[in-house]
């Protein structure tokens, strides 16, 4: 147990150090880390695990081990920019329970430039809210992992716990980061990632599945369209037989345990589409990119053995795919949901943290979207939380973090941190 004083010294640093904290995700969010471009965002996380005094690892992903576990993503990008960097923290004297802080680097695409108010890779303070793309979704999480982690320290304390500050690529697109940090070795007895949660534990995730559907059809001039077989309108025909599997998945949820009373948990969305080479001919290949969402309780490999049945089944039965033969293949994510179970030892610790920095009790969150907590959370059994700012427009333009609740969630983080690996003066 912390005394009342050091946490108060613990709550002093955070704030002492915030401008810096700010100061440094904004550097983050300047470097646009998109995927296969995560190396120099990355530096910068490298760098400054070194500073602190961290052991830091840094290694790029790679396809070959990746594809030996169940709930890796497929590999459809080069990996060779795309570096995953862990810093760990041992103790001097060991008594508490180790932790890993694990946040993501990768950031989504901006879509169309004109729809931001400014650069997404200029990030500005408007009203109390960082700007940027990524600014949420995670960077302010992934500087928190770090700042929340030198608030203990600098209170003049030495947690007695390993502590190991993942930072990873690849979480919007397959886990395969988080993945590869726990092929690498790295456990732990809890884990907490800072993703943006409006400030709230993330009691539950879906899974998610990305494939690409490919339809191939006979090229005819458009005057005699009747001689030749459309794949577009195919592509339509089969988007439209998997949106039944959509409303079915829907239905199933209102009996979910954790998704009954969120609205329309299960997204498919058709998310990439291309296809023909003229517009006087009929197209003959289609291609699109479907994300859709498994809730917890279904494997995501019976999820996948009904998206397959539902294709083969419009290829077979409804008119406008005859002949069609559509495939269907793997394109990212295959990750299965996660429920963190209540009344663990460190969801209790969290909470308590919680209430001691803001005098509130700590609500929890369904999140119909995917988060790595899975990856720990499966495949270790270990209590996974998912805790982090308030942020807006995440994947949209303008995303924005409040700086309140990033304060706010570093000091939660930090006492978590003091509370659950325990401390001893420096
Ligand atoms: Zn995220």
């Amino acid at each position: 147990m912390i005394t009342t004083e050091q946490r108060q010294s613990i709550l002093d640093a955070v704030d002492t150090a915030f401008d810096e904290q700010v100061a440094f995700t904004s550097r983050l969010i300047a470097e646009p880390s998109l995927r296969g471009c995560e190396s120099a965002a990355q530096e910068i996380m490298y760098q400054a695990m070194v500073e602190r005094g961290l052991k830091a690892d840094r290694w790029t992903l790679d396809p070959e081990s990746l594809a030996t576990h169940p709930g890796a993503g497929a590999v459809v990008v080069d990996y060779s920019q795309t570096p995953a960097v862990v810093g760990s923290y041992s103790p001097r004297t060991t008594g508490g329970r180790s932790l890993i802080l694990n946040g993501h680097v990768d950031v989504v695409p901006v879509g169309r430039q004109e729809l931001w108010s400014r650069s997404p890779w200029e990030p500005a303070i408007i009203d109390g809210w960082l700007h940027g793309r990524g600014a949420g979704d995670m960077k302010a999480g992934l500087a928190a992992n770090l700042f929340a982690f030198d608030a203990v320290r600098n209170a003049g304390l030495l947690p007695t716990a390993s502590i190991y500050i993942q930072s990873v690529p690849e979480e919007e697109s397959t886990g395969n980061g988080t993945l590869a940090a726990l092929q690498r070795g790295y456990t732990a007895d809890a884990v907490l990632i800072s993703e943006p949660t409006e400030g709230k534990l993330v009691r539950s995730h879906v899974g998610v599945i990305w494939f690409s559907v490919r339809l191939t059809g006979r090229a005819a001039h458009a005057f005699e369209m009747a001689a030749g077989s459309n794949a577009v309108d195919a592509a339509y025909a089969v988007i439209t037989d998997l949106r039944e599997l959509e409303s079915e998945w829907n239905e199933r949820a209102k009996d979910h345990e954790h998704f009954s009373e969120t609205e329309h948990p299960v997204n498919f969305n058709v998310g990439l589409i291309e296809g023909g080479d003229w517009a006087s001919s009929v197209p003959d290949w289609c291609e699109f990119t479907m994300r859709v969402a498994v809730l917890p309780g279904t494997s995501v490999e019976d999820a996948w053995a009904e998206i397959n049945d539902t294709v083969q089944r419009s290829g077979r039965e409804n008119p406008a795919v005859a002949g069609m033969e559509p495939t269907v293949t793997k394109s990212g994510f295959f990750a299965d949901g996660y429920v963190l179970e209540e009344g663990s030892d460190a969801e209790n610790g969290l909470s308590a943290a919680h209430a001691q920095a803001t005098g509130k009790e700590l609500e929890t969150l369904i999140v119909p979207g995917y988060i790595d907590s899975r990856v720990y959370g499966l495949y270790t059994g270990t209590p996974s939380m998912v805790f982090g700012p308030v942020a807006e427009k995440l994947h949209g333009s303008d995303e924005r973090v409040s700086l309140d609740s990033l304060r706010e969630v570093t000091k939660t983080m930090a006492l978590f941190i003091a509370d659950w690996c325990g401390v001893e003066e420096a």
